[in-house]
């Protein structure tokens, strides 16, 4: 951590009595036997956590934010009008920190008029190797956490008072490894202090719908284009019974969807000690490093465990049941039977690729060949037949041929998956691929991206067309706003934004739904098990319940439909009664 001068030498950053300049948050209710212990409630800080990136980012912003409500803090509406601005970062693509960087001036400026306000830089920006420059690139914050010393962030902000949980008053998560000879986090002391917080409930989940458990923190693979080994440290799996502890809490608090977190999700358990329970688990890497898994917990056990938890109806309690982000290396055959048979896995897997070429697959150190990933991806759809398939690629990567792009291309063309999220490469900082040279120029990157999304757009397309028709579950997540008529051209400016999904493509005037199943109804959006986006009209109560939409348009992007047979299943939020 940074602690900036003008703070009393050595202690740690209290932000207590210089926040009066903020609006007050409504003080919650004290014990009375105890108020004269508690601090002055008018000074805790109104807080206000940014979250870019990845699912696992939001998770660690929900434990962040509990942290500060049981410190006493309340959440503040907006950045501009909090105290404490907590910024959770990614470092995947140069986009992502610029957009930080862009916000710099806005915090001076808002720090200036409000001198109490404090700024926390955390995530995968906050690299320990780098520690020295990020004042310099971040002026406007106070304090840098790296992943590990985020659960440490009330504590060391001087939020904690001798009322808060026990859990808060103790918690030490700091811890820093090496890898290729620098300093990096280690997410060593992660799972304990996760399960600690979910003890003491201080994890702010962010929605009743839908839950973020994450089962592994870190990882150890060698994409030379990754700077997540360097912010977020070696692959460290939480223990098998608190993760199984914690799905059962989350089915019995209603939540109708989990989704298991990793950054490698299906390298889950490598790291864990070999127990008799496990001497079931015969199961080796297909791709990669060659690890010994005998007798070791695995995602597939995980899967079959949490489906194993039972409603009073005897379904799985949790109706849907995600993972992401998964690795070519350890999609082992136990994984996919489990995938198979498993009734409350959603059919659908997200499986970045990268490349279509071998040469452009070892320059990125993905370890394993388009043949392994077709053969692999072949034994899924195989297993689960209709799985919806999304994927990540990078074009533009150091030395990048045409032909090697076009190789790319051709996979898509073969594989034809249901959604793709590219990007064009961006040089990261301490990757191991700064030795090598960034020669695809910044137009040809562009027309390259341009050219993928171009062809993905169609294949999207096609995929979609094949819901046409049909009757599907739809879980509804939310009302979506006054849509825009929106023909998604491709921006050759703004590459990332591009290739974001969600904007629905008409070029044939999508109507705005809202109106259209009745008086009152609204424009309201979901996901399917196979996570496409579908939009429907429809009363707002029917946001967290699941129901049968009847598909009458598709584009790339998303599908539409009317609802034709009300709410399935329980409501969220409502606990649900669980069977051993
Ligand atoms: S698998 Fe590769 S791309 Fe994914 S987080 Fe690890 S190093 Fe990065």
């Amino acid at each position: 951590m940074t602690v900036r001068p003008q703070d009393t030498p050595g202690a740690p950053m209290s932000l207590r009595p210089r926040l009066l300049g903020g609006a007050p948050a409504a003080p919650p209710s004290v014990d009375p036997g105890v108020a004269e212990f508690r601090p002055e409630t008018h000074s805790l800080p109104g807080f206000f956590i940014w979250t870019l990136g990845c699912q696992m980012n939001q998770s660690d912003s929900e434990e962040m934010a509990g942290q500060l409500l049981a410190a006493g803090c309340l959440r503040s509406p907006s950045l501009e009008a909090a105290d404490l601005v907590v910024i959770n970062t990614c470092a995947v693509r140069e986009h992502a920190e610029a957009k930080v960087i862009g916000r710099q001036g806005l915090l001076t400026a808002l720090k200036r008029a409000r001198p109490g306000m404090r700024v926390v830089l955390t995530g995968c920006g906050v690299r320990e190797s780098e520690r020295d420059g990020l004042a310099r690139r971040f002026p406007a914050v106070d304090m840098f956490l790296r992943p590990d010393e985020e659960p440490e962030l009330a504590l060391r902000l001087g939020l904690v008072s001798a009322q808060a949980p026990i859990g808060l008053q103790t918690v030490s998560t700091a811890a820093t490894t090496v890898v290729s000879g620098r300093p990096v986090s280690a997410a060593d002391r992660l799972a304990a202090s996760r399960s600690t917080a979910l003890a003491e409930d201080r994890v702010a989940r962010s929605s009743t719908l839908s839950a973020w458990l994450p089962i592994v923190y870190g990882c150890d693979k060698t994409c030379t284009y990754c700077i997540v080994p360097f912010s977020r440290g070696p692959e460290r799996s939480r223990p098998f019974d608190d993760i199984v502890a914690e799905a059962r809490s989350i089915a019995e608090a209603g939540f109708v969807e989990l989704t298991l977190l990793g950054q490698n999700v299906n390298s889950y358990g490598h790291d864990l000690p070999a127990e008799e329970r496990f001497a079931h688990i015969e199961t080796e890497r297909s791709a990669g490093r060659r690890l010994d898994l005998q007798s070791r917990p695995d995602l597939a056990e995980l899967l079959c465990v949490i489906d194993g938890i039972r409603g009073a109806d005897g379904g799985p309690a949790i109706s849907r049941l995600r993972f992401i982000t998964s690795h070519p290396w350890d999609l082992s055959d136990r994984l996919i039977d489990a995938m198979a048979s498993c009734e409350s896995v959603a059919e659908h897997l997200h499986l970045p690729i990268q490349s279509g070429d071998d040469a452009m697959l070892q320059r990125m150190g993905r370890q394993y060949t388009l043949a392994h990933y077709k053969l692999r991806l072949a034994r899924i759809r195989e297993a689960v037949p209709g799985i919806a398939v999304s994927t990540d690629v990078i074009v533009g990567f150091c030395g990048e041929t045409e032909a090697e792009f076009q190789a790319t291309l051709a996979a898509l063309e073969e594989i034809r998956f249901d959604t793709v999220f590219a990007a064009a490469y961006s040089p990261r900082p301490g990757t191991p691929a700064l030795r090598l040279a960034d020669d695809v120029p910044p137009a040809v990157k562009r027309r390259r991206l341009n050219e993928l999304l171009a062809r993905q757009h169609t294949i999207g397309l096609e995929r979609n067309r094949e819901w046409l028709g049909r009757d599907v579950e739809v879980l509804v997540e939310r009302i979506t706003p006054q849509r825009q008529v929106a023909v998604v051209s491709i921006a050759p400016d703004d590459a990332d934004t591009a290739a974001e999904p969600g904007l629905d493509y008409a070029g044939v005037g999508v109507p705005d739904l809202a109106g259209t199943a009745g008086e009152g109804s609204v424009a309201l959006a979901g996901r399917t098990r196979h996570n496409k986006l579908v939009h429907l009209a429809g009363d707002p109560e029917l946001i967290g319940r699941a129901v049968i939409v009847h598909i009458d348009y598709a584009g790339p992007f998303a599908l539409r439909g009317r609802v034709v047979a009300t709410p399935i299943g329980p409501s969220p939020g409502v606990a649900t009664t669980v069977v051993e």
